[in-house]
């Protein structure tokens, strides 16, 4: 790969995403931890109201849990958010664990503890997230296990550019290397690419549930309501019940004794 050539497309093309404008590890933090289900459009002004309210690690571990999961709304897969504010205590308790320990952190998987080590602290990890994964799976013509893909990214990472060669890798499969329709004209990495103009386009899978059938879509309404004080969404009772059942395991909420839900 012409990695030269990835950094000279990225330092052209970027999105002026605000996580790329800061060092700062705990709002670097909260973007990845944003991002991991929620496209970036989506996440930016919620991701600006959160460091508005919720300015650094420790005012994050001190707030009540109704104010976190209430500022979350919007994003999504809301044990997230208590992952997040777990993560933020054990920050505001203990410090920055070291680049290599960051998935002592609640929540924090290889991935994001590599994004963070490499963004905040300029360590020369590859941070390999399911975009980066397309292109690298794409240019070699073949898929490869969690293992082989940081292998292969370490192999191709600069040293000393390594948060701009993750964030680029990132850019390239999130504009340019689709999931469908690639655009390969347009890649600045088509010559060494083993894919170029042939990626097999999987057929569109038949009439899809609609979010509003789904427990998902259940668990978001009964969470709100808790949230804003507001009586519960009528639903159907084994769905409801399904859909606490859910959102206890997550431990965004608690049971009394006569089985109602409340926040923890
Ligand atoms: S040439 Fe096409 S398939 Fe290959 S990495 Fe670029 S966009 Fe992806």
């Amino acid at each position: 790969m012409d990695v030269g050539a990835l950094l000279a497309w990225y330092a052209r093309v970027r999105r002026p995403l605000p996580w790329r404008a800061t060092r700062d590890p705990y709002a670097i933090l909260v973007s990845e931890v944003m991002l991991q289900q929620t496209q970036a459009a989506r996440v930016v002004p919620l991701y600006e109201r959160w460091l508005e309210r919720f300015t650094d690690a420790r005012a994050l571990a001190d707030a009540p849990v109704r104010d976190v999961l209430a500022a979350w709304s919007g994003l999504g897969y809301n044990r997230r958010a208590l992952a997040l504010q777990a993560a933020a205590r054990a920050v505001a308790e203990h410090g920055w664990p070291a680049p290599e320990r960051l998935t002592d952190l609640p929540g924090v998987g290889p991935y994001t503890a590599a994004a963070l080590a490499s963004f905040a602290w300029d360590v020369p990890v590859a941070a390999v997230d399911t975009n980066a994964r397309r292109v690298l799976e794409r240019r070699d013509g073949r898929r490869r296990t969690a293992r082989e893909l940081a292998q292969r990214a370490a192999e191709l990472l600069p040293a000393e550019r390594a948060a701009q060669f993750n964030q680029a890798m990132m850019e390239l499969g999130a504009t340019v290397c689709r999931p469908r329709r690639p655009a390969c004209p347009a890649c600045p990495v088509r010559d060494a690419c083993a894919s170029q103009g042939r990626v097999d386009e999987a057929p569109r899978a038949g009439r899809r549930l609609r979010f509003q059938d789904t427990d998902r879509w259940a668990r978001g309404r009964l969470l709100a309501a808790l949230v804003a004080g507001e009586p519960p969404p009528l639903l159907e009772a084994a769905r409801r019940e399904r859909a606490l059942a859910g959102l206890e395991s997550d431990g965004l909420v608690v049971r009394g004794a006569d089985g109602e839900p409340r926040l923890p």
